[in-house]
């Protein structure tokens, strides 16, 4: 089936929205197409950007690799840290503390994964932490860290407007145009309710044959002009707040994320090179944002060097990610929260969907149903591993605590904690974001403990096993103490020259 736009074929491509989605949509759309394409970003820096979206996942490495993003330049201009993971504080219970690494732990055999074999070693009172088999872990926990050439699987801290500075810069490079104006009207065609143009509050008017929505929190096309739903999350995630601020740095940077539970919801710090990033996110169904307030204000590690700003937002996701010719990307398509920081992650894997369900003239409704399945698909599972951190909770001390142990929570995500419990397996499907390691990191460290593990692990006997895993353990040592201390890195490889 095709629909035919007004304007076909497709010449035309219209930006909406200059922060961190819009400038990585245009860096791609112009590294790619930059000399068949006329690209516009229409911005207004009356509005502004969000600010937030400091931690990122591995993913963004990639995403650099194929633009051929130079890492140095772009940890100097972001003032970039390097992200082993994320500590959880409090999450299982008051005063714990677990990891959730990028790395990979312990090595695998083709039948099952290593979580099987450190079963077995504790049957054998070898009660070592989890995390010693895993480099990024164990450096984490030293603040040591390295660069790519060690094989570390590591993420990036930075600053979101700087890096929306960078990926402008690198857009321009490549040809896109940058229109700086407040987007008043978005004018849609009678013929066949595509959107025609953007009219911006001082007249001009920016046609465009297919249109990106990167407008944020406000959605003004896919939403404002063309009524696409919400499908909200609500039920499953109780936070719907947060309060950001930005403070001094009091330590050297941490090569990890912190998520640190409170009583109503919980509170981030993202180390950069000049600063840290510090928020809250909470319901407010149970706690009063002046609550709040004092609450984040009291755990802070620095002084504020920003006034606080308090943050509403809805999570869920667009019911059609693409609807007539328009494509929402990042926070108009889905928000989920940010604790796994899966936003900038979700905004590039659009950008990598659209790339491969480019419309080649006409816009084709195979093409856009696909591209809003798989946008579905990929967001709802990445929403379940975000729900689980919640639900998964040991603690009834406060009625919000109360609340997330006791919710009902999506089939699939029941079906595979049940899994784990039963037979320390993970369900996974193809092509998922969060593997193996992850899955298994955050339910143990949710206090998990499955009764069974896969029966190849007991083929060693005791010996063997204690063996193998010594010799795990002495690999991750050795690798972890060659490392310089993530300062020093940070010295050597991300200042600018
Ligand atoms: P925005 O940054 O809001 O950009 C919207 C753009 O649209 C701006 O340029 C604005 O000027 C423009 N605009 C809006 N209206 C108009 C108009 N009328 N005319 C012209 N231009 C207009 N993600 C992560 O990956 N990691 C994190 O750690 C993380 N933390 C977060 C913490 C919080 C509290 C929140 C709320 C989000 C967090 N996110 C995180 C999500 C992250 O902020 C976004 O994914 C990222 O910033 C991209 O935002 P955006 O570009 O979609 O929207």
């Amino acid at each position: 089936m095709t629909e035919h736009s007004a304007a076909s074929p497709i010449r035309k491509i219209v930006i909406a929205g200059g922060g961190t989605s819009g400038w990585l949509a245009a860096a791609a759309i112009s590294k790619v197409f930059g000399k068949n394409f006329d690209i516009t970003l229409v911005e207004s820096p009356e509005i502004g950007r969000i600010g937030v979206g400091e931690a990122t996942i591995p993913t963004l490495r990639v995403f650099h690799k194929l633009l051929g993003i130079n890492e140095r330049e772009f940890m100097a201009h972001v003032q970039g840290t390097f992200k082993l993971g994320i500590e959880f504080r409090n999450w299982a219970n008051k005063g714990d503390k677990y990891f959730h690494s990028f790395g990979i732990t312990g090595k695998e055999c083709w039948a099952c994964q290593f979580q099987h074999f450190w079963l077995a070693g504790k049957k054998y009172g070898i009660d070592v932490p989890f995390g010693d088999y895993c480099p990024e872990s164990k450096a984490a926990r030293l603040d040591r860290c390295s660069d790519e050439d060690s094989g570390l699987n590591y993420a990036y801290h930075l600053d979101a407007t700087l890096y929306a500075d960078f990926l402008k810069k690198f857009s321009q490079k490549h040809g896109a145009n940058h229109v700086e104006g407040m987007i008043e009207k978005v004018l849609i065609s009678p013929e066949n309710g595509y959107i025609k143009s953007l009219l911006l509050k001082d007249g001009r008017e920016i046609e465009g044959d297919l249109f990106l929505d990167c407008t944020g929190f406000k959605a003004l096309l896919i939403d404002g002009a063309l009524n696409t739903p919400w499908v909200p999350y609500g039920h499953y995630l109780p936070c719907d707040s947060a309060i950001a601020l930005q403070t001094e740095l009091v330590r050297d940077p941490r090569p990890y994320t912190q998520s640190i539970a409170h009583d109503f919801g919980w509170q981030w710090r993202i180390p950069l090179q000049h600063r840290a990033g510090n928020g809250l996110v909470y319901s407010s169904r149970h706690v009063s944002d002046d609550e709040a307030m004092a609450t984040l204000m009291k755990n802070l590690e620095g002084s504020p060097v920003t006034e606080p700003r308090v943050i509403k937002y809805v999570t869920g996701r667009r019911i059609n990610a693409w609807s007539k010719n328009c494509i929402a990307v990042g926070l108009t398509s889905s928000f989920i929260e940010p604790l796994e920081s899966t936003s900038i992650h979700l905004a590039m894997s659009a950008i990598y969907r659209l790339m491969r369900y480019f419309p080649q003239n006409e816009i084709s409704m195979s093409n856009v149903e696909e591209f809003n399945r798989q946008s579905a698909v990929e967001t709802d599972r990445a929403r379940d591993f975000v729900i689980m951190h919640y639900h998964l909770t040991q603690r009834a001390d406060t009625e919000f605590w109360r609340y997330c142990k006791n919710m009902k929570i999506p089939e699939a995500l029941a079906n595979r904690v049940q899994l784990f419990k039963d037979t320390a397996a993970i369900a996974l499907e193809e092509k998922e974001l969060f593997l193996n390691d992850s899955w298994v990191q955050v339910m143990m460290g949710q206090g998990v403990s499955p009764s069974a593990y896969h029966p190849i692990a007991d083929v060693m006997d005791e010996m063997e096993l204690k063996n193998f895993l010594g010799y795990l353990r002495g690999n991750v040592s050795e690798k972890v103490s060659a490392m310089p201390s993530h300062q020093r890195l940070i010295n050597h490889y991300c200042k600018a020259a």
